[in-house]
């Protein structure tokens, strides 16, 4: 299997005041195609940061993010957006869907901004929809759906490019634990289906202990977990 995410000593600090914030210090990491990682740590260590760096959405103090073979520092903002928009998918803990669209609508969006015509869009979209169990729910709106339902339209949407990595931060944080159960068995499923990476930032150690991998950031370093 390939490298889908490399993260070369990775620094990032925060001014704050009279002091410096230093929340991540030189975290390496690596990412199989395929394979599915849990990033587990408490509040504040840096777990969304470290999502942002590897998801092209901010920028590091020093150190490499590799998108497979590529590293990202050094290029200008608009091939990084080029990247993210191929070969990353990201999902928050807020699903952040377009309420006056529909779910099979905000799966389509994504992909006709890379250009792609509607009826392809549709067909990809209804597909992976119905993978994640949402088929009869492709004209509903977001408030028309569960909590469950919207965050596994959020799923679909961050894929819906057949991007690389996914990375999910918290993505089941705001749901009951029967619900959070049902998203991650989607995501789990997707990752076997597709060779999808995915890295998913969480607090549930039942879910964490289902993916391939766990890791935590310890005095701002990427640790791997038994
Ligand atoms: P986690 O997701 O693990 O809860 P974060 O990555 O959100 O942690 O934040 C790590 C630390 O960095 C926190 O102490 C947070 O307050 C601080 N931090 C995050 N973003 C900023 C920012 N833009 N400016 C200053 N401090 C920040
Ligand atoms: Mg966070």
């Amino acid at each position: 299997m390939a490298v889908a995410l490399r993260l070369e000593s990775i620094e990032r600090r925060y001014v704050q005041g009279e002091g410096t914030l230093e929340i991540l210090r030189g975290a390496d990491f690596v990412v199989m195609e395929g394979q599915s990682v849990a990033l587990v740590a408490p509040s504040g260590t840096g777990k969304s940061t470290l999502l942002h760096i590897a998801g092209l959405l901010e920028h590091q103090d020093a150190g490499e993010v590799y998108l497979g073979e590529q590293g990202t520092a050094g290029l200008p903002d608009a091939e990084r957006t080029r990247i993210r928009r191929t070969d990353i998918g990201f999902v928050y803990q807020f699903h952040h869907l377009l309420p006056e669209f529909s779910a099979l609508e905000n799966v389509m969006l994504p992909q006709m901004i890379r250009g792609l015509a509607k009826r392809e869009a549709a067909a990809r979209g209804k597909e992976l929809l119905g993978y994640l169990g949402l088929g009869k729910r492709l004209e509903h709106r977001p408030g028309e759906l569960s909590g469950g339902e919207q965050q596994r339209v959020a799923i679909a949407r961050a894929v819906a490019n057949a991007p690389r990595v996914l990375l999910a931060d918290e993505p089941t944080g705001n749901l009951d634990p029967h619900t959070a159960d049902h998203v991650f068995h989607a995501l789990q499923q997707l990752v076997e289906a597709t060779g999808l990476a995915a890295v998913i930032a969480t607090h549930n150690l039942d879910l964490a202990a289902r993916m391939h991998r766990r890791v935590t950031l310890q005095d701002g370093a990427v640790v791997e977990l038994a």
